[in-house]
C-alpha cells in the first residue's frame, strides 16, 4: 500500500490477505509509514508491519517473497523508503490500482483502472474472478466496504457506480454490519481534533472567490498545540467544498520535514494534472495530492500563483 495509507490502502490490501490466507499461503501485509489510528480496528491490521519501523523484518519478507502486490498506488515513489527495496525485490510484482498514469514497467502484471471507485472494489473483481467468490468472509467484507465507502466519501463521488452498490448489496446479504464500520472510521476521534478543525475553519481557511477556490494552511505550530495525530487531518479538505460555488479546495499542511498537499475539485477542473504540474504530486481527476520542500508561506503562494494561471477554467463554473 502507499505511505501514509488511507481507508482504501489498508482496507484493500488486508482484504486481499485475508483472501489469500484461505489458499495456505504465507502472506504479511507491509505499510512503508505509520497510519492513523482510526484503521486500527479493521481484522489483522495489528499484524501490518511500519517499514519505518521495523526495516529489517520489513527487508526480509520484502527479499524472501515470490510474489508483491502493489495495492492503491501506481509508482513506486509512492512507498517512500521502500521504494529502492522494491526495485532490488526478484519477486513478480501484481499492481492492482485506480490512479492515473501508472510505471507500468514496474510491473509484471496488473489491472490499472481509473474508472473505477476504489482499490477496495477492484480486490472484490479479483476475487469475484477467480472463481472463489463463497471465500468472501465477514474480514473480507468489513475491510474491503471499508475501502470503498472512504475512498467514494460514502458513495457520494461520480465514482460510485451501479457496481460498487451491488458489491455492498452482496456483502450485507452475507450478514456485513456497515453501520458499525461508520462507527469505527468516523466516530472514535479525540476532542482535541474536533477543536482544531474549529480553529482550522475559523483561523486558517482563505477565499478566493474570483477563482472557485478556497485554500487552507495549517502551521506545525496548530499540530502541536492540538496534540494532531496521522489521520487527524484526513478529510478536512473537503470542508470547504460546501461552500457554495467552490469548485477547488486543497489544503497544505506543514509537517516539518515537508509541507503536503491536498486538492478537491468538483467538477471539470482537473487537479491530477494540477499537482503534477505545481506540486510534484497526482492522484485523480477530482482528488490528488502533492508536497513541497519549501516554507509554508511560500507554498500558499505558489498555489496562489497557480490558480491566477488557471484562471479561465476555474473561474468558468461547468459540472
Ligand atoms: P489525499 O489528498 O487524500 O492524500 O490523496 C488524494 C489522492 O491523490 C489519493 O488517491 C492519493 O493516492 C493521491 N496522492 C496524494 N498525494 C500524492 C502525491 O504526492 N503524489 C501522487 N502521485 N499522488 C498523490
Ligand atoms: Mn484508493
Amino acid at each position: 500500500m502507499h505511505q501514509k495509507p488511507d481507508g482504501d490502502a489498508m482496507g484493500s490490501t488486508l482484504g486481499l490477505f485475508h483472501f489469500l490466507i484461505q489458499f495456505g499461503h504465507d502472506v504479511k501485509v507491509i505499510s512503508p509509514t505509520n497510519w492513523a489510528a482510526f484503521l486500527n480496528w479493521m481484522p489483522a491490521c495489528s499484524g501490518v508491519l511500519d517499514f519505518e519501523k521495523e526495516t529489517s523484518k520489513s527487508n526480509e519478507f520484502i527479499h524472501n517473497a515470490d510474489w508483491i502486490f502493489c495495492l492503491d498506488f501506481n509508482t513506486l515513489s509512492r512507498t517512500k523508503k521502500m521504494e529502492p527495496e522494491l526495485i532490488k525485490s526478484n519477486a513478480i510484482k501484481i499492481l492492482i490500482d485506480h490512479h492515473q498514469q501508472p510505471q507500468v514497467e514496474m510491473f509484471a502484471y496488473g489491472v490499472s483502472d481509473t474508472t473505477k471507485s476504489s482499490t477496495a472494489e477492484m480486490v472484490y473483481d479479483f476475487i469475484m474472478a477467480s472463481g472463489f467468490g463463497d471465500k468472501i468472509n465477514d474480514d473480507i467484507a468489513q475491510c474491503l466496504y471499508a475501502g470503498v465507502m472512504t475512498d467514494t466519501g460514502s458513495f457520494r463521488f461520480p465514482s460510485t457506480s451501479a457496481d460498487v452498490h451491488s458489491m455492498v448489496s452482496d456483502f450485507i446479504k452475507r450478514g456485513l454490519q456497515h453501520s458499525i464500520i461508520h462507527q469505527n472510521l468516523f466516530d472514535n476521534f479525540t476532542e482535541n481534533r474536533l477543536r482544531f478543525i474549529g480553529n482550522v475553519l475559523l483561523n486558517r481557511m482563505k477565499l478566493y472567490y474570483e477563482y472557485n477556490t478556497a485554500l487552507i494552511s495549517i502551521p506545525q505550530a496548530d499540530l502541536i498545540k492540538y496534540d494532531i495525530k496521522t489521520g487527524d487531518t484526513e478529510g478536512l479538505v473537503n470542508y470547504p467544498l460546501s461552500i457554495e460555488g467552490i469548485k477547488l479546495a486543497a489544503i497544505i499542511i506543514d509537517r516539518g520535514d515537508e509541507r503536503k498537499m491536498s486538492f478537491r475539485s468538483k467538477g471539470s477542473f482537473d487537479v491530477n494534472t494540477f499537482a503534477r504540474n505545481y506540486f510534484e504530486g497526482g492522484g485523480h481527476f477530482n482528488a490528488a495530492g502533492g508536497q513541497s520542500k519549501e516554507p509554508l508561506d511560500e507554498v500558499v503562494s505558489k498555489f496562489a500563483k497557480a490558480i491566477t494561471e488557471n484562471k479561465d477554467q476555474l473561474s468558468t463554473y461547468k459540472f
